[in-house]
């Protein structure tokens, strides 16, 4: 399951009690810790869980596509700011590794489209 390492690492940089209440997910973090464009990423979800609380998050995110792709949208635009070039990548991650059933061309406009993303939909 090749979003599960990118879930983990969610739980890993989440505030409050979930990550301390799976210290194990620890193990995952030197993949990520060269990686300021993902540092960037995983810090929008945190910030994303503050908002919104990270058990209602993460409910979210788990059980609402729509809630998952908006989620990801934001923290892909976050990573773009940093890593420009790698646009087609993160299009391409975004279509195949969330079970969003969308196709690479959805993911690259929602990615290119100035609008703002609202977790908060759904
Ligand atoms: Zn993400």
């Amino acid at each position: 399951m090749d979003c599960l390492p990118h879930i983990l690492a969610i739980a890993l940089h989440s505030q409050g009690g979930f990550n301390t209440a799976v210290p194990g997910l620890v193990f995952i973090h030197p993949n990520f810790r060269h990686d300021a464009g993902l540092l960037v990423h995983e810090k929008r979800h945190a910030e994303q869980m503050r908002e919104a609380g990270t058990l209602a998050w993460w409910w979210k995110y788990l059980t609402c596509k729509d809630c998952r792709l908006n989620a990801e949208v934001d923290a892909y635009r976050a990573q773009l700011a940093m890593n420009p070039e790698q646009i087609g990548t993160f299009a391409r991650h975004l279509c195949e590794r969330y079970y969003l059933e969308i196709s690479f061309e959805a993911a690259l406009a929602f990615l290119q489209s100035s609008e703002a993303t609202e977790f908060e939909h759904g």
